[in-house]
């Protein structure tokens, strides 16, 4: 029986505000690679591992969220943090997984784990992409951005759309999809070059870097000056606040995501009730696994523009076990440039 050691990452400390390295530790146990039959457990070897910004609502000590659904439970200090990712089956003694499947749900942030619970672990069918693509444009990045914009913000072609987070993993594909329906796209991230980015390669109309500007609500009035019809928003906070005043009647808000207040638990939204009421507009909140019901369409109009080329895929790749902490906090201080994926083993 082959018995090797499995490194994974826990928090040292509930997380409160900002994240930092130091939260995190990389412990170390040893593991069997052949498992007991009749236990029903398989042991999978994780190849990539996700980063995601709601981690960071599962690591406080006590948050809204934490109840809402199993998926974002509290994470426990010294336990390993369960995540999505791909990985290969290394000993399996359930009828559904054998040996060597690819298998694609949630692992944890470890080279290996044991994997007791069925129902978010399914086997992963290549259809000609790159593995990483289905922890990112291909999985629940993809989905959010295209669940949240077709089914929640409800785009009528020419319609004028503003994203937060742009470069970002989800925000990023939002402005593609949005430009390849036939919206006006414009985008914000936190520095010059992925403002570039966003225009030169990602084909959004224009983008502005929002930290360079002391008032949002007149940067969206010059960049909008007939107004925003539909904004997608990842970052919560001042930004939507600003959206909302320059939102014309009838705009949908689609809100994914408030990243700038997952760090400071005091932020909130204050947006202006009136625009709501007179302007008539909606504010929906979501969750990618909502839209499920829209995954097999999903699936083939992203291939398809995938391999058209019309649809560029930005991932941000870090490597090995011991990087996960940084690339975890780096979310929080805009280190990536579309979606950030830890590779923790080759496969
Ligand atoms: P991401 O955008 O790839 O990474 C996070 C980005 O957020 C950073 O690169 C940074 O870019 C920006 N950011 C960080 N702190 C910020 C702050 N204080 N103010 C403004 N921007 C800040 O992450 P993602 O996975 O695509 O997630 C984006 C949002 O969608 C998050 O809010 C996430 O929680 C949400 N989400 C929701 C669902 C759902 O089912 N509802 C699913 C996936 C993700 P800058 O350089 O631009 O600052």
């Amino acid at each position: 029986m082959e018995v090797v050691s499995n490194r994974y990452v826990v928090i040292k400390n509930f997380i409160n505000g900002t994240p930092n390295e130091s939260n995190f530790e990389i412990k170390t146990d040893s593991i069997s690679l052949s498992i007991p039959r009749g236990s029903g457990v398989v042991i999978v070897k994780t190849l990539y591992s996700s980063i995601d910004p709601y981690q960071l609502n599962r690591m406080k000590e006590s948050s809204p969220s934490q109840n809402a659904i199993s998926f974002s439970a509290r994470i426990n200090l010294g336990e390993a943090i369960d995540a999505f990712g791909v990985g290969r089956v290394v000993d399996s003694d359930h009828s559904e997984f054998k040996k060597d499947d690819l298998v694609i749900g949630v692992l944890q942030w470890a080279e290996y784990s044991i994997v007791h619970e069925f129902s978010t672990l399914n086997k992963l069918e290549l259809i000609g992409f790159p593995l990483s693509y289905h922890i990112g444009v291909l999985g629940f990045s993809g989905l959010t951005a295209y669940g949240g914009f077709f089914e929640v913000c409800k785009p009528k072609k020419g319609e004028k759309v503003f994203v937060s987070a742009a470069s970002g993993s989800v925000g990023n594909l939002v402005g593609q999809y949005a430009k390849l329906f036939g919206c006006y796209v414009v985008g914000c991230a936190g520095t010059n070059q992925k403002v570039e980015l966003l225009k030169e390669k990602i084909g959004f109309d224009d983008a502005f870097n929002y930290k360079e500007e002391p008032d949002l609500n007149l940067a969206l009035k010059r960049y909008f000056p007939d107004g925003i019809d539909i904004y997608f928003d990842n970052v919560g906070a001042e930004m939507l606040e600003a959206a909302v005043s320059n939102m014309n009647i009838n705009g949908r808000v689609g809100v994914c995501g408030v990243i700038s207040e997952y760090t400071d638990t005091n932020k909130r939204a204050a947006p202006n009730m009136l625009d709501i009421i007179y302007k008539r507009i909606t504010i929906k909140g979501f969750l990618a696994a909502d839209y499920m019901n829209v995954y097999a369409d999903f699936i083939s109009t992203t291939s398809d523009h995938i391999r058209s080329g019309k649809l560029h895929v930005l991932e941000d790749v870090s490597f090995g076990l011991d990087s996960l902490p940084a690339a975890f906090v780096g979310l929080f201080r805009g280190d990536n440039v579309g979606k950030k994926i830890v590779k923790i083993s080759e496969d």
